[in-house]
């Protein structure tokens, strides 16, 4: 190791022979603190990694005398072990405007669910196991009781998620036979979850009637054969079919299938279990109102606005819900101890109806007073600014949110936020003036995720609530540091 003298002149190169052999490096007293609390693995592991990398920029005369000293060697292995141990999965901020964000996420856990998980997931647990009897207990028997009364189902399951409780269902009751859905309603997800290649997966027979826009009773009607396993509903929760448009409605559709002794399956997809028009925010058909409607099976997704972990929910009657749970691809569908103890939390705050926009995230983020989101803009504006300044000036600006997971696609949501502009940059540069800024914002040890639009960088306000407030503030010197 080159002697650590004062002489050492900054920009001489170093050799190869002036890095340290890995036994000294491993003596220096910063990494040996770090031997003792990582163990010899790790340290080691990356102390070679380090040497190697230096040596090759020795060899190529790209490294400095300065860099081999103690101190930036002691340095550079701590940052290096450091990044090996933070988790690629990270807290970042959404101020996308986009609440249920599927690529962030999706419904934020509430606090009880997080108690929960926290209470019961580091010990045993009666996940299978009936404690009343001493016996083998079922996992569904854990949530079955609070679903069918918050669904007025007769019987419920759960499986993974809500393409799997799709693909359950249909496999379970249609597997082998015809199962009858309209045109206008063979919907894309997202990722590859298309109906036509589910219900192909699930090994049944898609039988498509009526046209994209229109579909009506006589066409399920007269396409119902002793093929047909069943008739089946989605819900087109991404997109709308405007102007001379048909659907059938659940409440018709259920006595053509009934008549014939079929099950009525629909596909709700974002699973509202209340009705959010008392907050003044779209109405989504929900879980409970499909039962009534005369649906012998309705499925749909605990992580979309029902504000719980992944999951998919299954209800209906006895009989066809017996008939999932009992098919072997329940098994490898079947959910884990982590999100049902969520869901079940989850779940119980529907209990208490009128708590639901404080405890249940999901809501509280949709109902955000828009006067509490200007107030925030108004505060945050000259502290972004301040960091912006003088190369990206910061106005506030209202703007039009999104629930998200493809609820309700074209309704907006009235929020507001902070548009930051490029200062001095002409039109053909503002694209990459913005790219910048937004990956800086990445960069953040708190990503910061906004949105570019109409030449701006958009931060929507609405979901970030106090606590994040201050992880965001925190860290806008850090943004300017990055940006100078
Ligand atoms: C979201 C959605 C699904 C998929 O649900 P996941 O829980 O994401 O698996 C299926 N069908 C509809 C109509 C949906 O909206």
């Amino acid at each position: 190791m080159a002697a650590p003298e004062e002489s050492v002149v900054h920009g001489s190169k170093a050799a190869p022979k002036d890095l340290p052999s890995i036994d000294k490096l491993l003596r220096l007293p910063l990494v040996a603190a770090q031997l003792a609390e990582h163990g010899h693995t790790l340290i080691a592991n990356e102390a070679r990694a380090l040497l190697d990398g230096l040596r090759v920029r020795a060899l190529a005369q790209d490294l400095n005398l300065a860099e081999v000293q103690p101190e930036p060697l002691q340095q550079a292995l701590s940052t290096r072990v450091a990044a090996r141990l933070r988790s690629n999965m990270r807290a970042v901020i959404n101020l996308t405007g986009t609440v249920i964000h599927t690529n962030l996420g999706r419904a934020l856990l509430a606090d009880s669910a997080l108690q929960q998980l926290l209470a019961l997931m580091a010990g045993p647990n009666n996940l299978e196991y009936d404690l009343a009897s001493g016996g083998r207990g079922d996992r569904d028997d854990l949530i079955e009781g609070l679903l069918c009364e918050l669904t007025g189902a007769e019987a419920a399951t759960v499986v993974n998620n809500n393409a799997a409780a799709v693909l359950l269902s249909i496999a379970a009751l249609g597997r082998g036979k015809e199962v009858i859905v309209s045109r206008g309603e063979l919907v894309e997800i997202g990722g590859a979850f298309r109906m036509p290649d589910v219900m192909a997966s699930a090994g049944a027979t898609l039988v498509e009637v009526g046209t994209t826009n229109r579909t009506h009773p006589r066409d399920y009607e007269s396409a119902i054969t002793p093929q047909t396993a069943m008739l089946m509903k989605v819900h087109t929760s991404n997109y709308v079919v405007q102007g001379f448009t048909a659907a059938v409605d659940e409440a018709t559709l259920a006595p053509i299938a009934h008549a014939k002794g079929l099950p009525l399956v629909t596909d709700l997809g974002c699973g509202a279990l209340v009705d959010l028009s008392q907050w003044g925010l779209p109405k989504e058909p929900l879980p409970q109102e499909m039962l009534a409607a005369g649906c012998d099976v309705v499925t749909f997704s605990g992580d979309k606005l029902l504000g719980g972990p992944q999951a998919g929910l299954i209800v209906g009657s006895r009989d066809y819900v017996q008939r999932i749970r009992k098919f072997p691809m329940k098994r490898a569908l079947r959910m884990s101890k982590l999100p049902m103890a969520a869901l079940e939390a989850t779940l119980r705050l529907y209990l208490r109806p009128e708590r639901l926009t404080q405890d249940l995230p999901t809501l509280r983020l949709l109902t955000r007073p828009l006067p509490d989101i200007e107030a925030q803009a108004q505060r945050l504006a000259p502290l972004v600014a301040q960091a912006l300044a003088p190369r990206y000036t910061v106005s506030i600006k209202p703007m039009q949110g999104q629930i998200g997971s493809g609820s309700l696609p074209v309704e907006r949501l009235q929020s507001a936020g902070l548009a930051i502009t490029p200062v001095g940059t002409a039109k053909k540069g503002l694209g990459t003036a913005l790219e910048r800024l937004s990956t800086a914002l990445r960069a953040l040890p708190l990503p910061v995720i906004g949105r570019i639009a109409e030449d701006q960088l958009w931060l929507d306000l609405r979901c970030l609530e106090a606590a994040q407030e201050a992880g965001f503030t925190a860290q806008l010197a850090a943004l300017a540091e990055a940006l100078s």
